[in-house]
């Protein structure tokens, strides 16, 4: 599989690094400081084309492919110096992805042109109870006689919730009883019976806003359904795929951002007689934050491959890169801090805030100990069906 960036995606990485330098670095710490959500920042990520790079040109677009948007993600995530920001952007993508993926052509010219301009999304699966046991879910879509649903339920720490134009949610359509099935819907949060609540207050991305979401007697039509009736449970689980994938791009890049501070500190900070660069124990910092950053890229690439081509192992691959990518991130945070010393442990440092924002990527998306799991029980059914025994395992590509 060939995983460099041809010349036109390397213009897209450069461009939109630029673009996150000169607007989303710009007032970062200020945001952070405030727990703040800048919507003209968004607006303006969106006048530069962002969004509607990958959006087909019959819903107005500019028609490139996923892997040309991804080179533009690689590219924000490295000028952005805002993990909160990047999270949020992550979530918007979300609902363009299952869209573009398994949205009708109506679908698709209903809700692009605002998510491609500067409307913001939020896409809401985990409620009160839990947001690892799907299946636990009680948010509600009951059949109304002329074809469309109504919706009761409230989502719990939903990613742009309290600046949401548009949600995206998951509600049980199951009608017999112990069954379950799951449908995405998608629709305005302006109409009535839907309130976000106020946002959360949290240790880290303070820049991205979570909060609850309500809906209460929520009347849609029959095309608020994305991806068909029936169909959520295999909707959503490609779109936590395609955000476990974006989270190996954005901490390969936000990582790879932290190299040149990090080398830097340990070529200029002396200690007894030398640059702390000379000990082992520091350059060893290094290294673990290299192997972070290219082993998040690699397998993210790897994994958009597979999700690309609904190649049966997307799944495995996208656990093992959002495993792989926060236990890069937060491992080289500590590195950080570390490397640092007391400078690097005062609020307002880059590195202190970096550890913080980092803390949320072994949670959202799927918590690392659910990666594991899926890890596990993609091996243990290898197993059981004698694909690892000698010989008979494929490559996975
Ligand atoms: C910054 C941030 C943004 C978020 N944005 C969104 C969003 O946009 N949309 C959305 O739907 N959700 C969002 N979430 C919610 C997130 O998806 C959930 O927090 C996550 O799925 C875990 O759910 P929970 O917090 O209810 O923990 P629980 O599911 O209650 O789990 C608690 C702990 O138990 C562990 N655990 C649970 N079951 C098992 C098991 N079987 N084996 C081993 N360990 C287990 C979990 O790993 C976790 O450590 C966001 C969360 C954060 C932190």
């Amino acid at each position: 599989m060939n995983i460099t960036w041809n010349k036109r995606q390397l213009e897209l990485r450069e461009r939109f690094r630029e673009v996150a330098t000169d607007l989303v670095a710009v007032g970062s710490d200020a945001r952070d400081r405030d727990a703040s959500f800048d919507r003209e920042l968004w607006k303006e990520l969106a006048a530069a084309d962002f969004w509607r790079l990958q959006v087909p040109t019959g819903a107005g677009g500019l028609g490139k492919d996923g892997w040309d948007w991804l080179a533009a993600m690689e590219g924000l995530s490295l000028g952005a110096r805002d993990l909160g920001f990047l999270m949020s952007v992550a979530s918007h993508s979300g609902l363009i992805r299952l869209l573009l993926t398994a949205g009708t052509p109506e679908q698709q010219h209903r809700w692009l042109p605002g998510l491609t301009s500067g409307e913001v999304a939020a896409t809401g699966s985990t409620e009160e109870s839990g947001g690892s046991d799907i299946r636990g879910l009680s948010t509600r879509a009951v059949p109304t006689a002329d074809g469309g649903f109504v919706l009761n339920g409230a989502k719990a720490h939903i990613t742009n919730a309290p600046v949401a134009d548009v949600v995206m949610l998951a509600a049980r359509t199951d009608t017999e009883p112990g069954a379950f099935e799951l449908s995405l819907f998608v629709t305005r949060t302006d109409v009535d019976g839907v309130g976000s609540g106020p946002g959360e207050d949290l240790l880290g991305l303070r820049t991205s806003p979570t909060g609850p979401i309500a809906f209460r007697d929520v009347r849609v039509d029959a095309d608020a359904v994305i991806g068909g009736v029936g169909e959520g449970l295999t909707r959503l689980y490609n779109t936590l795929a395609y955000d476990r994938i974006l989270f190996g791009i954005i901490v390969g890049s936000s990582l790879e951002a932290q190299l040149e501070p990090l080398v830097r500190q340990l070529e200029t900070r002396h200690a007894f007689g030398a640059p702390l660069s000379a000990q082992q124990y520091m350059q060893e910092k290094v290294v673990s934050l290299t192997m972070a950053v290219e082993g998040s890229r690699a397998l993210a690439y790897r994994s958009f491959g597979q999700l690309e081509d609904q190649h049966d192992g997307y799944s495995l691959s996208a656990s093992v890169t959002k495993l792989f990518a926060s236990t890069g991130l937060v491992g080289s945070g500590l590195d950080l801090v570390q490397a640092f010393g007391h400078s690097g442990y005062e609020s307002g440092s880059a590195v202190e805030r970096n550890l913080r924002d980092s803390v949320a990527f072994k949670i959202a998306a799927g918590t690392d100990e659910m990666q594991k799991k899926n890890i596990f029980n993609h091996v243990r059914r290898a197993y059981r069906s004698g694909e690892l025994a000698p010989g008979s395992r494929g490559s996975g590509t």
